[in-house]
């Protein structure tokens, strides 16, 4: 079940919102204070997205928890509750990095909607960020197996994506030929280390500005080859 944190200070509204969580399946986490907030967030790491009232008592209002979250390089989901007449409240909470808000008094249909909205958006992201690999001005796409460079398709073969692969996957970290030949080529090849080399020689070709003087995949003399500057 996915947590998401409820801060808002007064206890109907609050728990309005928390039975209606329940409801559609998510697991709300309680906050009645901007600290309170701030602690459940440190405790519950799998938080996938704060409903945050902008007015609250105390030091700590909506607007600063949400700074702090986004300070702390968090990509959580986050909703502002705003009070109706707060019009420059939206504004303020959507430069603040809120990612979207409700006016009080809102229906239950409505929060949830733009909860699953929000929701399944992360989702999305979160999806596409875990088959790009990037480095650079590289990236490389693990799901259809291609590769960019400065945003233009460059044309690989099956064996040099694949060594393109281990290389991003492993930045700065040399590898042996040997290693190099077991990931690409099995730990059944029987070819020489030479395949290795010769197969570099023409990935740098498509990578490199310049292949003599290569700036990504360089060479470690004596031993094999490493993905860094
Ligand atoms: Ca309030």
């Amino acid at each position: 079940m996915k947590k998401i944190l409820v801060l808002e200070d007064e206890p109907n509204i609050r728990s309005f919102v928390v039975i209606n969580l329940r409801r559609s399946g998510y697991q709300p986490i309680e906050a009645e204070t901007g600290m309170q907030a701030l602690n459940q967030l440190e405790e519950n790491p799998d938080i996938c997205l704060a409903l945050l009232d902008v007015m609250l008592e105390g030091g700590i209002d909506g607007f600063e928890v949400c700074r702090r979250i986004r300070a702390s390089g968090s990509k959580i989901g986050i909703i502002m509750l705003t009070a109706k007449n707060q019009e420059i409240d939206k504004v303020t909470g959507l430069m603040t990095g809120a990612d979207d808000y409700v006016t009080k008094p809102f229906s239950p249909a409505e929060l949830t909607a733009r909860i699953d909205a929000l929701v399944r958006r992360l989702g999305d992201d979160a999806e596409k960020n875990s088959f790009e690999i990037t480095s650079g001005p590289f990236v490389l796409n693990t799901r259809n197996r291609t590769l960019e460079k400065d945003c233009k398709r460059l044309k690989l073969t099956q064996i040099e994506y694949q060594l393109m692969k281990l290389f991003m996957e492993n930045p700065g970290k040399a590898m042996s030929r040997d290693d190099i030949l077991k990931a690409v080529w099995g730990e059944n090849f029987s070819g020489e280390l030479k395949t290795v080399d010769v197969n570099i020689r023409r990935l740098r070709i498509k990578i490199e500005s310049d292949p003599t003087d290569p700036e990504y995949l360089t060479t470690v003399w004596g031993f094999g080859y490493k993905w860094g500057y």
